[in-house]
């Protein structure tokens, strides 16, 4: 049995992909128990946290640098630098719904609203 590093969740779960089926909220509840567990929501400041999350947007942007133009579903990568990809992408997330949840912002709700506001200012096409 793995150990127990998210409550009800063991490290062998969460690898193997098990516990994909995961909300905003869930993985908001997750950040909050892993800070709280190390004792590190001292730093957990809103300016802290957004300038934790730009240095993974850093991150991110290396693994495209000097790459020119990348073909969708990133054909021709090895897999190792997808995976590293991932764990960047889920940096950025991560570090996102962390500063949401601090300055109590509900990210989902507020995301939502934010593609209906989009869709308004941007009616689709109509063709006749
Ligand atoms: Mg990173």
């Amino acid at each position: 049995m793995g150990e127990e590093i998210l409550q009800g969740e063991s490290m062998e779960e969460i690898l193997q992909g098990e516990a994909m089926e995961i909300s905003l909220k869930d993985l908001s509840k997750k950040l909050e128990e892993f800070a709280k567990a190390r004792d590190w929501e001292k730093f957990h400041s809103p300016r802290n946290l957004l300038l934790a999350m730009v240095g993974e947007v850093g991150e991110l942007s290396e693994i495209f640098q000097w790459r020119g133009e990348v073909d969708k579903g990133l054909p021709n990568w090895e897999e190792s630098d997808k995976e590293h990809l991932g764990e960047e992408l889920s940096d950025v997330l991560l570090y996102l719904i962390r500063l949401a949840d601090i300055c109590g912002i509900d990210l989902g709700d507020a995301a939502a609203k934010k593609i209906v506001k989009n869709a308004i200012k941007y009616p689709p096409k109509v063709t006749f």
